[in-house]
């Protein structure tokens, strides 16, 4: 069978680009390695932030106002609830990247915000003690999307439109043929007229020309069940982004696991094969975590329920890739979501279907252009 599109890679990204190709109508192939979902790529873990007031960059603002609408919009086709909204702080120095870079994003943008002091901050919401000399932006639409949940329910949606997709069938080569592509896995293959690469870590074994510039990173989640478990309830605990002098700490209230979740960007800087990574938590990892819990959030500071490594893949500015592959035009890559990809993933699916079936996208797609970065010849 000649098919449309063929998705390689069935996790976040992949998932949400099959539901948007089969919602246009094409003949969708979505093939993944590993189960669906999997713990052993960038999207378990129960839950992901998603926020507006976007630290990064201003220009991601648009894109989030489209992926709050279309988690929204899945939500209500499947009746089920995916986005739960805390509203998220982001907190540090005044001059940090995450305060001022989310201050610039609620005035560009007009997000409705509140600014406030580390007293102010801990009387709001108990949980947190922030330093003296730290401060926060508050914004009242942040929140999380259950990320497991979220493929789960854009596989089913695709399979009520027609897509078929194969779980445990990693794709071993593709090769372009005349205007199409052909894929091959240990047992089969497939034609198409599109190809799209939503590998996650494995994006490099994929496509070398990725190998320095989509960089697996190894990195560690930990829920603690807090001493005082009301100031970290759904309602009283915003999800945060903590720029410290010990790291940048980002988590959770507590929801679906036992406890508060907690995770540090960057974890202990270990870039690492996907295929070899040691995915065993040790006390090494858990002392990282700890240090930033102790210190900001003491009340959270109880016994381990849980710990479970992860995998970033880091372009070089830690921007997106989204774009054409650079030689063969019928082939559209979504890679180096950096540790900050999921919330994406709504809007990421409606991008790259409109890739494939218009040539182009709605969306103003400069920041994650592949011509930034000098590729290998
Ligand atoms: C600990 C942690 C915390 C994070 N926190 C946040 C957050 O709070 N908010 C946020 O927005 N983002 C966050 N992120 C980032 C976000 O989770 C990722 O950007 C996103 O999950 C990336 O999705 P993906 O589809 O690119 O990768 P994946 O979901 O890993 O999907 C890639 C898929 O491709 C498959 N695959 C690869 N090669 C092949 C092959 N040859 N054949 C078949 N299948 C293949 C893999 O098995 C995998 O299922 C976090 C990430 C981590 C690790």
């Amino acid at each position: 069978m000649l098919y449309d599109a063929i998705v390689v890679g069935v996790g976040g990204m992949g998932s949400a680009a099959v539901y948007e190709l089969a919602r246009r109508g094409l003949r969708v192939l979505g093939l993944e390695q590993y189960d669906i979902p999997h713990d052993r790529g960038s999207s378990h873990g129960v839950n992901r932030i998603i926020r507006l007031a976007y630290w990064e960059h201003p220009a991601y603002v648009p894109l989030l106002r489209r992926a709050y609408a279309l988690w929204r919009e899945l939500e209500a086709g499947r009746r089920e609830q995916l986005l739960y909204v805390t509203g998220s702080i982001d907190a540090g120095r005044r001059d940090s990247k995450t305060v001022s870079g989310s201050l610039r994003s609620c005035e560009i943008h007009s997000l409705t915000h509140d600014v406030l002091d580390a007293g102010a901050v801990r009387r709001r919401f108990p949980g947190y003690r922030l330093a003296p000399d730290m401060m926060a932006v508050y914004q009242p639409d942040g929140g999380f999307v259950l990320c497991e949940r979220a493929i789960v329910n854009y596989v089913q949606a695709a399979h009520d439109l027609g897509a078929a997709i194969h779980a445990r069938e990693p794709v071993v080569a593709w090769d372009p043929t005349g205007s199409g592509v052909e894929v091959r896995t240990a047992g089969a293959t497939y034609s198409a007229s599109h190809l799209v690469l939503t590998a996650g870590p494995w994006a490099a074994a994929l496509v070398p020309a990725l190998q320095k510039l989509a960089r697996p990173e190894r990195q560690v989640m930990l829920w603690t069940q807090p001493r005082a478990p009301a100031l970290f309830q759904l309602g009283a605990f915003p999800v945060f982004n903590l720029d410290a002098p010990e790291g940048h700490f980002y988590g959770f209230p507590i929801f679906g696991n036992p406890g508060v979740k907690v995770g540090k960007y960057h974890h202990r800087s270990e870039q690492v094969d996907p295929d070899r990574m040691d995915r065993e938590c040790h006390p090494e990892d858990e002392a990282v975590l700890r240090e930033g819990i102790r210190k900001y959030f003491p009340d959270a500071d109880g016994p381990t329920m849980s710990m479970k490594t992860c995998l970033f893949t880091n372009s070089p500015d830690e921007h997106f890739i989204i774009d054409r592959h650079p030689t063969v035009p019928q082939v559209t890559l979504a890679a180096g979501f950096s540790g900050h990809g999921f919330k994406f993933c709504s809007v990421v699916g409606e991008i790259i279907a409109e890739l494939v079936v218009d040539g182009t996208s709605r969306h103003d797609l400069d920041l994650f252009a592949l011509s930034r970065f000098a590729l290998p010849s």
